[in-house]
């Protein structure tokens, strides 16, 4: 059987590398890339279009991109915050495309300098652009609802203002949305409740995935919340770096060691080779030897006699 049932979609060389102090070299990033798509995984959000000033870690977006497209069988994702940056990301060969929109409009002025009606704009922008492409070069474009769960601003985020965006991005043209735990408030009830009241609004196909933080020790719990929910595709990032570590000991971002063992374990086929996945946490930690790498699995070990499922 050559299908898998999870999508493990690592976001480390996105989220992971904007957060941490260290810039990754570019030969390092397409080494590690290249491992990473070796170990099993099938979608990587490799870079983000973001004016260079802003993340000189992820200045080398365009060639990083170009060079994971050429990678066979791998999705390659990637975050663009406007227009130029779709423009940017479709031109270089990116598979699909993660605007964010961040729920709380405070957070949304505070981090992209943007109004909710701005951006429902750059949306229909967006899907004009995809629109002139041919479908072959369309990459798929998903809109991220970020501090969906809470906001270390606003506080409290309603779920019917959640719901609410999630409509009115699908009407401006986005082809699915996602929910993500940008402050690490997400609990596992609240994850079942928002998932089911976005897909009441936008339909069950559109919502497939979510993207959720460690940040208060509930990120795998959450998972099991989502999994249960039948969400297929799973943000997580290698070796837990990025996120929003707050609390010291934490991993910001779900760690993708640990995420792949828990699914694994539940019979769940994410057609990941553990063995391949340690020499890829290799690549990393030599690469960023003065960051904090997390992880459960890759400090205890496997249990003994643990297998995989067969892929
Ligand atoms: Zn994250």
């Amino acid at each position: 059987m050559n299908t898998t049932d999870i999508l493990v979609s690592e976001v480390g060389p996105r989220d992971g590398l904007q957060s941490v102090k260290s810039i990754m070299q570019t030969g390092d990033k397409k080494a590690w890339i290249r491992s990473l798509a070796g170990a099993g995984i099938k979608e990587i959000e490799v870079g983000s279009f973001v004016p260079k000033t802003l993340l000189p870690q992820l200045a080398d977006t365009q060639e990083i991109v170009e060079f994971a497209s050429q990678i066979e069988h791998l999705m390659v994702a990637v975050l663009v915050p406007n227009l130029y940056g779709a423009v940017a990301a479709s031109n270089a060969g990116a598979d699909k495309i993660t605007l964010p929109f961040s729920v709380s409009e405070t957070h949304s002025q505070a981090n992209l300098k943007r109004s909710h009606e701005q951006l429902f704009d750059e949306v229909s922008a967006i899907r004009s652009h995809l629109d002139s492409l041919p479908p072959s070069q369309r990459p798929h474009f998903e809109v991220s609802l970020s501090t969906a769960f809470g906001c270390t601003l606003e506080g409290a985020v309603s779920e019917s203002a959640v719901t609410r965006s999630a409509e009115r991005l699908m009407a401006q043209g986005a082809d699915e949305v996602g929910l993500s735990d940008t402050t690490g408030y997400a609990t596992p009830d609240q994850v079942k409740r928002l998932i089911q009241s976005v897909r009441r609004a936008v339909g069950h196909d559109k919502l497939t995935g979510v993207h959720l933080h460690n940040t208060r020790g509930l990120g795998l719990a959450n998972v099991l919340a989502a999994l249960e929910m039948d969400i297929t595709t799973i943000d997580s990032s290698m070796a837990g770096i990025g996120g929003c570590p707050f609390a010291p000991g934490a991993s910001g971002n779900i760690v993708t060691e640990d995420l792949v063992f828990m699914l694994e374990s539940m019979g769940l086929n994410t057609g990941i080779d553990f063995e391949k996945l340690f020499e890829s946490r290799a690549i990393l930690a030599a690469a960023l030897p003065n960051e904090e790498l997390f992880g459960f699995i890759p400090q205890a070990g496997l249990p003994l006699g643990w297998v995989a499922n067969e892929y």
